[in-house]
């Protein structure tokens, strides 16, 4: 058997991860759910979707009653994962929600509970967990491969509007609405993709940030960026005492992660976006097969559900909750001026 999978909200990413579907050995894509009736005539040709299984935003708690759906994977705006996780879990299907996981601690808090309350599991879209230059950084960084990692850059921005053409509004709105509604998105470029600094952070250190602080970035169009940061700087303390130094925008373009242990470093360039990445430690080139990150995610998740087996910690909601902890204190600490500290 294969496991059956709805994707709710059919954008740019959907898309990927329908391909990464197409291709995986363990997984179906079974259903759809979305609130534009003319991609859902789309949908339905490309990938052969029975007409049993689409649903809208308003008839999708129906799912419930459909057993040709096991999980329902999340790819809305941030802002809106909350509702739609626990819509799923309240159906009965287990739930994979796009990064960042929602938009505040509480809403973490109320997706993971439904998701036990209703006995299904609860992962975050963690590409990268799979991704085999990352399974090695974190290797080299937890197993100590060079010595205690103490210091960490990452950074992680596409330039996405000219910061010196103040007029040009139109073409970033178009592509990014909701990502500059801080309703929606919960923020800036933090939100969406500072989230993976954090991320490869903790896992090279195998520890939690324990203390942040931050500065905002220049706004060079202060009418697209009225309600959410154009860029932020900001640093991370480990309990070891490892540091991190990262930075997230969307007016240049810059993905970068670097590791200085006390015997060797590390370094990815690029590093974090979609790849294919490349880098070197101290000692040798740093080069893997490029993978269908999708496909891979989707199928190691598929291989646990279907064997009714638990999913690791590292993509679950636990997870994405103690990212969205860091960002918290990041936004707090950029607003504030002070250290604060992450309980
Ligand atoms: P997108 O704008 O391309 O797609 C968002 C989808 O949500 C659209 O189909 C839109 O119609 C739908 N939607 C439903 N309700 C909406 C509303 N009220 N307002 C606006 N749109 C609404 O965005 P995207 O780039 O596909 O991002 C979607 C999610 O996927 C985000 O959480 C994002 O962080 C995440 N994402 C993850 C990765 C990754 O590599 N893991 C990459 C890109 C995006």
């Amino acid at each position: 058997k294969k496991l059956n999978v709805a994707l709710c909200g059919l954008g740019n990413y959907a898309s990927r991860v329908a391909q990464g579907i197409l291709a995986s050995e363990y997984c179906t894509l079974a259903g759809i759910i979305t609130g534009t009736p003319e991609k859902a005539t789309k949908w339905k040709s490309q990938y052969n979707i029975p007409e049993k299984n689409i649903y809208n935003y308003q008839n999708f708690d129906e799912i419930a009653k459909n057993k040709d759906i096991d999980l329902i994977y999340v790819i809305t705006p941030n802002g809106l994962h909350k509702e739609f996780t626990i819509r799923a879990a309240k159906a009965g299907k287990h739930v994979i929600t796009e990064k960042p996981m929602a938009i505040s601690v509480k809403d973490c808090e109320e997706m993971i509970k439904a998701c036990n309350d209703n006995n299904v599991q609860l992962a975050i879209g963690y590409r990268l967990h799979y991704e085999p230059t990352h399974l090695e950084i974190k290797r080299l960084g937890q197993e100590k491969v060079f010595g205690q990692v103490r210091y960490i850059e990452a950074s992680l921005g596409y330039k996405i509007h000219d910061p010196l053409d103040t007029k040009s509004t139109v073409n970033f709105s178009d592509r990014n609405e909701w990502r500059l509604n801080k309703k929606l998105s919960g923020g800036g470029p933090l939100m969406d993709l500072g989230v993976y600094c954090i991320q490869a952070s903790r896992y090279v250190l195998g520890e939690e940030p324990i203390a942040v602080t931050a500065q905002f970035g220049k706004v060079y169009n202060k009418q697209i960026f009225s309600e959410t940061e154009e860029s932020i700087s900001w640093q991370m303390e480990f309990p070891s005492g490892a540091t991190a130094n990262c930075n997230t925008t969307v007016a240049y373009d810059v993905d970068r992660f670097y590791a200085s242990a006390d015997e060797g470093s590390f370094e990815l360039s690029p590093a974090l976006s979609y790849g294919p990445f490349e880098g070197k430690t101290s000692k040798s080139p740093l080069k893997f097969p490029v993978i269908n990150q999708q496909q891979t995610q989707m199928d190691e998740i598929a291989k646990l559900l279907l064997e009714n087996k638990k999913l690791p910690n590292h993509i679950t909601g636990e997870e994405g909750l103690k990212d969205i902890k860091v960002i918290n204190a990041i936004y707090k600490a950029a607003e504030t001026g002070k250290k604060i500290a992450i309980l």
